[in-house]
């Protein structure tokens, strides 16, 4: 089980970001093989990472999310990419899969109702339309 493996989407892909945008400082290596970082964190603080690759959940940050939690954040995911650019890579492809999946999964859904549209006559279609903008006002209002 890697840091990937055990961290929370978001913090993967937040941590990905700090990566791409070279927001480890500096990171070394200690003897027993782990690994001591310093990241910039996104007020003016840096904070301190230490990174225990073959024991991920002994890893930790002095970041308010993961300082004294068993909590693997973005700061230990992007030292951790930092040593092994190719799990970057691996979770940028897996990324890359999703989401063209998403993408045909939405031009399915395209398909299916611009079909569904073009067989209604003129006056249905204004109603449907006119029904499902109330609606997705309303959803807006819900969710503010
Ligand atoms: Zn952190």
């Amino acid at each position: 089980m890697g840091i990937v493996d055990i961290s929370s989407h978001k913090s993967v892909w937040r941590g990905l970001e700090y990566y791409k945008q070279n927001k480890v400082v500096s990171y070394k290596e200690n003897k027993d093989g782990t690994y001591e970082g310093i990241v910039e964190g996104s007020g003016n603080e840096n904070y301190r990472v230490h990174l225990d690759m073959a024991h991920p959940r002994k890893s930790t940050c002095n970041c308010p999310m993961a300082d004294g939690r068993m909590v693997i954040c973005k700061h230990i995911v992007a030292v951790s990419f930092c040593v092994d650019e190719s799990e970057a890579e691996r979770f940028k492809n897996e990324k890359t899969r999703y989401s063209s999946e998403e993408d045909e999964r939405r031009s399915k859904k395209y398909d299916k109702y611009i079909r569904y549209a073009r067989s209604l006559p003129k006056s249905a279609l204004c109603e449907a339309y006119a029904e499902i903008m109330v609606e997705l006002d309303e959803l807006k209002l819900k969710s503010k």
